[in-house]
């Protein structure tokens, strides 16, 4: 192929234009919308909305804002398959992880082990270590390979990514929740690599507990709320750990004893970010009008022009393509690995070429965001890392900042 059927296939393609509705323009191509996405315009109008609102009605405005956790989630649940009242917007993906996670070792006193991934993302195994430790359970992390057949009667929980952080490898969920259900375990899905690049259908897959956070595909701002989903079919069996007043009953009568809420709603805790979570609303929508099977369409597509340049003009310099061509196993990102990659990376981002982001020990990470990433960015990029890559890294640093 050459840069002219990138350019049809934006022509061809009716979400192309879409990027028209971000703002946070770069020099380079930004190519880093799985760690943090480009500001829609429409988040910017909300944000703002939202403060004259405060100003507005100042104290008042409990009596709305009080449901919008719930409300979000419901509308965040429309893009990965959860029917009403099972998602809350709230917290950051940790803690919420550390909520469900705890919930549901609770639900499963008996069995010894947590069954983890190794080299899963880094808070997603501090969260199990310390749970391990805390509930008196052996945590197991082993390789994806593996898995399944690490599952067992022993087992009281299966935590893991959907997407992996840095190979942007998919797991079957459908399986792996079968097997899991086949031995009694829950399990418990991380989809802050999956909500709004790929196809999820929670409600479908007969899911357990799940978590995301929306400030990666879902580009609801830096440090916008995680999310939570639970199957409503464990609604009466499973209690969260942290008993705050957002969770109780009948929050303003202020009762001596803990008593939790029906629903989805006993799983949140203390106040939450209102600006924020109108920045989610906002983002969320900004998808919806998309058509979210479509945008999972174009994701593919573009991670498949990545991977095909990629394997022509980068593998012949010395790069592996580690991302599987099978677009149903693969996310929203595609990971390149180099033993130079942590100054490939810096050049390409200091010469303003291609903002993509570095991943020990090896990986360089680029993800086309379906929403504001177009073809011929695609194959523009993949020749930058081509020219950068023939230029050599005299004068650029081993790594020296702290965040990569
Ligand atoms: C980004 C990410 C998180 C983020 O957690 P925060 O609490 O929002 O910082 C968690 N898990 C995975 C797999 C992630 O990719």
């Amino acid at each position: 192929m050459d840069r002219s059927d990138a350019e049809r296939l934006d022509r061809e393609d009716p979400l192309h234009r879409l990027g028209d509705l971000f703002g946070g323009k770069t020099r380079g191509i930004y190519l880093d919308g799985n760690s943090l996405g480009r500001p829609p315009a429409a988040v910017r109008a909300a944000v703002a909305d939202a403060t004259a609102e405060w100003e507005r009605i100042l104290v008042d405005g409990w009596e709305e804002w009080f449901d919008l956790p719930v409300e979000v989630g419901d509308r965040l649940g429309r893009l990965v398959g959860a029917g009403p009242g099972q998602i809350a917007v709230c917290d950051s993906t940790t803690v919420n992880l550390y909520k469900v996670v705890s919930a549901a070792l609770a639900a499963r006193p008996g069995r010894a082990r947590i069954v983890g991934l190794a080299g899963d993302f880094p808070t997603d195994r501090y969260v199990l270590q310390g749970l391990a430790a805390g509930h008196g359970r052996e945590l197991h992390l082993v390789a994806e390979a593996d898995l399944e057949a690490a599952v067992d009667a022993s087992t009281a929980v299966v935590c893991v990514s959907h997407v992996h952080f840095v190979t942007g490898r998919r797991i079957d969920a459908v399986r792996l929740i079968d097997v899991a259900h086949r031995h009694g375990a829950l399990v418990v899905l991380d989809l802050a690599h999956s909500a709004g690049a790929v196809e999820v259908d929670l409600d479908a897959w007969d899911a357990d507990l799940a978590v995301g956070c929306s400030y990666k595909y879902l580009n609801a701002g830096p440090g916008s709320p995680g999310w939570l989903y639970v199957n409503r079919r464990l609604h009466e069996s499973l209690r969260q750990p942290i008993w705050g007043w957002f969770g109780q009953a009948d929050q303003f009568a202020m009762a001596e004893r803990y008593d939790p809420a029906a629903g989805i709603r006993s799983w949140l805790t203390g106040s939450p970010p209102i600006l924020a979570l109108r920045a989610v609303d906002a983002a969320v929508g900004v998808i919806e009008a998309a058509g979210a099977a479509r945008l999972w369409a174009r994701s593919a597509g573009l991670t498949g022009l990545l991977i095909d340049r990629a394997r022509q003009r980068l593998e012949p310099l010395g790069v592996r393509v580690v991302t599987p061509a099978d677009p149903a196993r693969r996310g929203g990102h595609v990971a390149l690995s180099h033993p130079e990659a942590w100054k490939w990376c810096r050049a390409l981002v200091e010469q303003g070429r291609v903002i993509g982001d570095f991943r020990p020990p090896d990986v360089l990470r680029v993800a086309p965001v379906a929403l504001y990433t177009s073809y011929v960015d695609c194959f523009d990029a993949v020749e930058a890392m081509a020219d950068v890559l023939a230029g050599g890294f005299d004068g650029y640093e081993p790594r020296s900042r702290r965040v990569t």
